[in-house]
C-alpha cells in the first residue's frame, strides 16, 4: 500500500520515493510497502490541520456525535477486514485482532457520546449584574503517534477523542502496522469528517516528530510509547510549550496474597500475561506471590503456560502469535540470558520458537534476584517473574520500588488488604481479582515514569479540550 498517506483529504504516496517494507511476523517475510512522509508532506499536513480545525470547530457537538457515529458503524462493518490486517502484519490471533477491531467502535461510540456533554460552568458571582461562564473549548490542532503492538486502538483512542472535542489532527501510525490504521482512517474519511480533520502519516518517527511538535499550528501531542522515546518527546514538547498526554511504558506487579483464589490468579495470570504476546504496556511481568500459595500459584500459571497454542495469529486455535519485529525476540531472549546469569530459575519456556518468524516461547522466570535486568526493565514480551514474597507489606514494597506505575493487579479475598492495595499501589490503573483495564469509559494512564494524563474516559476527552473563562457585566 503505497499511496498510504492521508493528508488534505487525499490518499497519496508522498512527495518522495522512501518506503518502508511491512513484514508478516508469522514468517519474517515481507508482504508489502509504505510511502514515507517528506518535509514537504508534513507542511502540507499542517496546513490541511489549520484549515480543518477552522472548520470542525465550528461543527456542532450533536453533528460531530452524529459524523462519529458514522464512522463506528463503518469500523463495525469492516472488523473483519480491519481484524485480518492487524494479525498479518502485528501476529496477534484472530481473536483478538477481532476484539481490538470491535474494541475500536466502542471507543468512537463513547467518545461520540461524551463529545456531546462536554459541558462548561456557570460560577455564582459576586455582582447580581456580572454572569461567569468557563467555556470548554476544542485545543486545536493535535500531533498524535501510535505504537504497533495496538495499531487500530492506540490509534482510535486519540482520533476518536481529538474529534469528539472538535480538534483536528495529524496521526503518525506505525510504519511496522500500517493497512489497519489506514482501514480506520478510511471509515472516518467515509463518515463524513471534513477535508483536513483527520490527516495520516508514516516516515521515521524522529523527523515527524521534531516536525510537527515544533509547528506553531500543532497545540496538543498524544505520544504512546517507550519511556525513552516518551522522555524525549517530552522534552521537545516542553521547548515548544505545548500540552502533552504521554503514556509510556510499565512493569507491572501482579500480587497474589496468602488469601487469594489461587486457582483464579493463576488462571487470569496466564491470559493477562500471554494477550499479545505480552506487548502490552499494562501487561503483568512481576508476580509477587505470599510463600504460603507460591507452589500452587506457579503450579497453576506454568501449566497453563506451557499449555499455550503458540503460532500463526491466522491460524485456528493459536493463542499466542509472535512477537512483532526481530527486535523484540532479540531483547525477550537477551532478558533471560541475562537472568539466568543471575541465577533465576527457568521454569518454563526461555527459548525462541521454529526458525522462520518472530516466535518465542511463553516463559515463566523464577526466583529471580532484584539486580537481574528483567527487574527493573520493562520487558514487553512473553515473559513473567514469579518471585515469593513474605505478606502484603513486601509484596507493595517490591511493586512500588520502581519508576513505572501504569497497571498493577492483585488477588486477594481479604477486604482490608483489597483496600490497602487500592490505596497503596502507585499505580494509574489497577485491576483487583479480575482484569477490568482499557475500556471506552474508564480512564487509563501512569503515573511517575510511564507519563501523564489519561485516555479513556471523561478524563480521555477532557486532554483535548481548553477552559476559558468569559466574565461579563449587563449594561
Ligand atoms: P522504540 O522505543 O524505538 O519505539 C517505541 C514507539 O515510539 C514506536 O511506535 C516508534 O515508532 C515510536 N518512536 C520512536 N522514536 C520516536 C520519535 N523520535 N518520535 C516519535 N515516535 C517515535 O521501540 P520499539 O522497538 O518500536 O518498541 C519497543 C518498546 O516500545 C518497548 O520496550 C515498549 O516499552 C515500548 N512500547 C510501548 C507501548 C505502549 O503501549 N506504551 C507500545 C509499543 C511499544
Amino acid at each position: 500500500m503505497t499511496a498510504s498517506l492521508f493528508i488534505d483529504g487525499a490518499w497519496t504516496a508522498g512527495s518522495g520515493s522512501r518506503r518502508g517494507t511491512v513484514l508478516d511476523p508469522a514468517t519474517g517475510l515481507a508482504t508489502g510497502e509504505v510511502a514515507f512522509a517528506e518535509v514537504a508532506d508534513l507542511e502540507r499536513a499542517l496546513a490541511a490541520a489549520e484549515r480543518g480545525f477552522a472548520v470542525w470547530k465550528k461543527v456542532s457537538a450533536y453533528e460531530r456525535s452524529a459524523i462519529l457515529r458514522r464512522a463506528a458503524a463503518l469500523v463495525r462493518e469492516r472488523a473483519e477486514i480491519i481484524a485480518a490486517a492487524i494479525t498479518a502484519e502485528q501476529g496477534k490471533p484472530l481473536a483478538e485482532a477481532r476484539m481490538e477491531a470491535l474494541a475500536a467502535v466502542e471507543h468512537i461510540e463513547w467518545n461520540a457520546e461524551e463529545g456531546r456533554r462536554a459541558y462548561g460552568r456557570l460560577i455564582p458571582a459576586r455582582a447580581p449584574e456580572v454572569t461567569q461562564l468557563v467555556k470548554k473549548e476544542p485545543v486545536g490542532p493535535v500531533a498524535a503517534f501510535s505504537p504497533w503492538n495496538f495499531p487500530v486502538n492506540q490509534l482510535v483512542r486519540k482520533i476518536a477523542s481529538a474529534l469528539a472535542a472538535g480538534c483536528s489532527i495529524i496521526a503518525k501510525a506505525p510504519e511496522e502496522t500500517p493497512t489497519s490504521a489506514i482501514e480506520l482512517v478510511r471509515c472516518f474519511e467515509e463518515a463524513g469528517v471534513p477535508t483536513g480533520v483527520v490527516n495520516l502519516l508514516f516516515g521515521v518517527p524522529a523527523e515527524i516528530s521534531e516536525h510537527l511538535i515544533a509547528s506553531p499550528v500543532i497545540q496538543k501531542v498524544s505520544f504512546t510509547g517507550s519511556v525513552p522515546v516518551g522522555r524525549h518527546l517530552a522534552a521537545l514538547v516542553a521547548r515548544h510549550l505545548k500540552r502533552s498526554t504521554m503514556e509510556l511504558g510499565g512493569h507491572a506487579p501482579f500480587i497474589v496474597t496468602a488469601k487469594a483464589d489461587v486457582a483464579g490468579a493463576a488462571t487470569l495470570a496466564a491470559v493477562t500475561k500471554f494477550r499479545n504476546a505480552g506487548q502490552v504496556c499494562a501487561s503483568p511481568t512481576r508476580f509477587l506471590v505470599d510463600e504460603a500459595v507460591f507452589e500452587a500459584f506457579i503450579d497453576g500459571f506454568s501449566s497453563r503456560a506451557s499449555a499455550l497454542n503458540v503460532g500463526p495469529g491466522a491460524t485456528a486455535g493459536t493463542q499466542m502469535g509472535p512477537l512483532a519485529h526481530a527486535r523484540r525476540v532479540e531483547a525477550i531472549d537477551a532478558f533471560v540470558q541475562d537472568a539466568r546469569k543471575h541465577g533465576a530459575r527457568v521454569v518454563t519456556g526461555g527459548e525462541r520458537l521454529g526458525n522462520q518468524g518472530f516466535f518465542y516461547a511463553p516463559t515463566l522466570l523464577a526466583d529471580v534476584p532484584l539486580g537481574a535486568r528483567i527487574m527493573n526493565e520493562e520487558p514487553f514480551g512473553p515473559i513473567a517473574v514469579v518471585n515469593r514474597v513474605a505478606g502484603l507489606d513486601a509484596a507493595l514494597a517490591e511493586a512500588n520500588r520502581l519508576p513505572y506505575a501504569l497497571g498493577a493487579y492483585a488477588f486477594t479475598r481479604d477486604l482490608e488488604e483489597a483496600e490497602r492495595i487500592g490505596d497503596e499501589l502507585e499505580a494509574g490503573t489497577i485491576s483487583i481479582n479480575h482484569f477490568g483495564h482499557a475500556m471506552a469509559e474508564v480512564p487509563f494512564g501512569g503515573f511517575k515514569d510511564s507519563g501523564f494524563g489519561a485516555e479513556g474516559g471523561t478524563e480521555g476527552l477532557q486532554a483535548y479540550l481548553r477552559d476559558k473563562f468569559v466574565t461579563r457585566r449587563r449594561g
